[in-house]
């Protein structure tokens, strides 16, 4: 999030100042790390919980949907632009052709598909989706899936052939190493933001160098915290009155992986099922090829840890150290109305490897357990917020944080996450900086970044064919 922001910054405004402080040895190591999340370039295509099912009525709001599958073609605008500048290098491809399935059991369970199928295939940015509740068909997508599997069983499945899977740590490094070579960025490495406190122009940073041990005071006319699971604690030393009744909860993913190549390589597609009844969205079970630094693997899950660290490589007190008097109202009452949650995570945490290759077997029935390994991913800090109605509310979604003056911002949060980043990233720009956003040298250069800025992907079906077929050249995407 950081690095996609200095970057549009730095096209927006090349004579801009930056510094971006890293805690760690590297930068995109966290959650944007390609093992630490799914990789899927969220574009709605298989991601069930975008599109809420109303079962009284058999209507599904797609709103959401829309909104996250236009994001995601801006961000492959973005990244194309990069790549003919010659500001996104990497080694091998960052984004990968990978066909987008969903897969659901049982008679409900089609009829919500098919209802999200009607409703959102009716949009050019969905056209090209395919319905089906054959057996026959599916085993041509998904052969692996199909093996074994009772004939009888009610399947049903949507496929999408233009999906991908995206590996973001590789985004992140490429684009700071290029930050890294303009004049004006500077990048520092094993340095932890403590402090931050608000002076007449800005804001004052304390940094701790962890190498030297020296601390550090900066002075800044605009913050961004993308700190991931630590933004948390640094918005609330910020003691700005819009960070007031934030909290957050930390859960961690874990995944099943094979590399058996034999095994890898008969299945290519990224396929989500659907929660289980009451289990929150960072449930849904997919089984996925992800392609990491030019390496084939397959992995399913995600299934839940818990840990209080709010970063993958933070401390234990991080959970109980951000519990203080403006959020703990929040925190209770979130957890009074979201039992389902706790109850899912205990189960989640409690079973036994049998239990966890169980659920695989329901994607892949022939599925051996000797092939596959544990592997823990990064950690999630779902938002907990302040709520007049009920005194807390769980969020999984982003939220970005902006003070009044917009001289500081924010981000909460982690879905749709990567895949947006830019959507989330030009949102701050707006706001942190409403007079130049409106500029005529700024429309002028956003539009020659992102072809498709202040127009509808959803509604102008030319344009989004234009755009899809422009980027799918230059990211080499079929
Ligand atoms: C299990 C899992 C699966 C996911 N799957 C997907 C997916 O399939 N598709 C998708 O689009 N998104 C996915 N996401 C979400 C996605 O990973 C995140 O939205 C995204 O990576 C967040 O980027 P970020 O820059 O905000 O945070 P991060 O990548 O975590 O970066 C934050 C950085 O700030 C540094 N930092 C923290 N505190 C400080 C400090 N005080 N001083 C200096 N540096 C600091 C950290 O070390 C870190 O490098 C997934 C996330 C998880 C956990």
């Amino acid at each position: 999030m950081s690095a996609t922001l200095a970057m549009l910054l730095k096209q927006l405004m090349p004579d801009a100042q930056i510094t971006i402080f890293e805690r760690l040895d590297r930068v995109g190591a966290e959650s944007s790390d390609a093992w630490n999340n799914a990789g899927t370039g969220h574009s709605a295509f298989c991601e069930l919980n975008y599109t809420p099912y109303n079962p009284i009525d058999g209507s599904v709001d797609i709103t959401k949907a829309l909104k996250i599958s236009e994001s995601f073609e801006i961000s492959k605008q973005f990244w194309a632009y990069l790549m003919e500048q010659g500001n996104l290098v990497t080694q091998s491809p960052f984004i990968n052709d990978i066909d987008h399935l969903s897969i659901v059991w049982g008679e409900e369970n089609r009829d919500f598909l098919k209802a999200r199928y009607q409703a959102l295939s009716s949009f050019p940015i969905f056209e090209d989706m395919v319905y089906t509740e054959d057996h026959q068909r599916i085993a041509q997508w998904v052969p692996l899936m199909m093996q074994g599997r009772n004939p009888n069983e009610i399947l049903s499945s949507t496929q999408m052939a233009i999906g991908t899977d995206v590996n973001f740590g590789a985004i992140t490094r490429a684009m700071v190493t290029a930050l890294e070579k303009m004049d004006g960025v500077e990048l520092l490495l094993g340095h932890e933001v403590s402090d931050l406190s608000p002076i007449d122009n800005g804001w004052l940073l304390d940094v701790d160098d962890l190498h030297s041990g020296n601390e550090k005071t900066i002075a800044s006319e605009f913050v961004f915290i993308g700190a991931g699971g630590g933004t948390l604690k640094l918005l609330e030393k910020s003691d700005i009155p819009e960070g007031e009744g934030y909290g957050g909860f930390p859960v961690s993913g874990q995944f099943l992986i094979c590399n058996n190549p034999e095994i890898v390589n008969r299945h290519e597609a990224k396929v989500y099922g659907k929660a289980a009844q009451g289990s929150p969205p960072m449930s849904v079970p997919h089984l996925d090829t992800r392609m990491l630094d030019g390496e084939r693997s397959l992995l399913f899950g995600p299934y839940a840890g818990f840990s209080t660290k709010f970063l993958k490589n933070g401390s234990y007190l991080d959970l109980p150290l951000s519990i203080e008097m403006h959020n703990v109202w929040p925190l209770l009452a979130a957890g009074v109305h979201n039992i389902n949650l706790t109850k899912y995570l205990v189960k989640q945490v409690t079973q036994s490897p049998e239990e966890r290759f169980e659920f695989l077997q329901i994607f892949y029935p022939e599925a051996n357990i000797s092939d596959w390994n544990l592997i823990t991913a990064g950690q999630r800090v779902q938002i907990i917020k302040k709520d007049i109605k009920e005194g807390g509310v769980l969020k999984f979604g982003t939220e970005i944080i902006v003070s009044k003056d917009g001289s500081l911002a924010a981000l909460l949060g982690a879905s749709p996450g990567a895949s947006t980043s830019v959507s989330i990233m030009g949102d701050v720009i707006n706001q942190c900086f409403p007079e130049m956003s409106k500029s005529t040298q700024w429309q002028n250069k956003l539009k020659e970044m992102i072809p498709s800025y202040g127009e509808s992907l959803i509604e102008n079906g030319d344009l989004c064919r234009q755009v899809r077929d422009t980027t799918s050249n230059i990211l080499n995407l079929n």
